[in-house]
């Protein structure tokens, strides 16, 4: 597969489309999600062009990798959810088709400042 750069996220990443940015370095950006699901529903983005995890797993380099996971950790940290600044979260990947993906842009949902409840429906 070939990655979209018309997908909404590559907008967002190039400034064409507005966000409400919570976090940005060199690897990642977080905003909040248009549609929250939960009490706070956030989004950690990795800058480099990935379609999914399995694409990030397979091309990204080792540095974009530790920038990622750092990036949701200082994102939760930010919003009060982490582990230490609060009460937990859920953080998670949709990937591809049956995993319920809609924008093809790798993307972790951060979940938090409620119990999330069941992990699948
Ligand atoms: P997924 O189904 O995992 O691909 O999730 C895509 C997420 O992107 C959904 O939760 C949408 O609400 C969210 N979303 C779509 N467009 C925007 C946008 N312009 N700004 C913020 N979040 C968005």
């Amino acid at each position: 597969m070939i990655y979209d750069e018309n997908n909404i996220f590559a907008k967002i990443l190039i400034g064409e489309i507005p966000c409400k940015k919570i976090y940005e370095d060199d690897y990642v950006l977080s905003f909040y999600d248009i549609n929250p699901q939960k009490k706070i529903h956030a989004l950690v983005i990795p800058k480099g062009k990935y379609i999914d995890l399995d694409d990030f797993s397979e091309k990204a380099s080792s540095e974009e990798m530790v920038g990622l996971l750092k990036g949701i950790n200082k994102v939760a940290k930010k919003l009060g959810i982490s582990v230490d600044t609060g009460k937990g979260y859920r953080a998670l990947a949709n990937i591809s088709e049956h995993g319920g993906q809609e924008v093809p842009h790798l993307h972790f949902h951060l979940f938090g400042g409620e119990k999330v409840g069941k992990m699948v429906e």
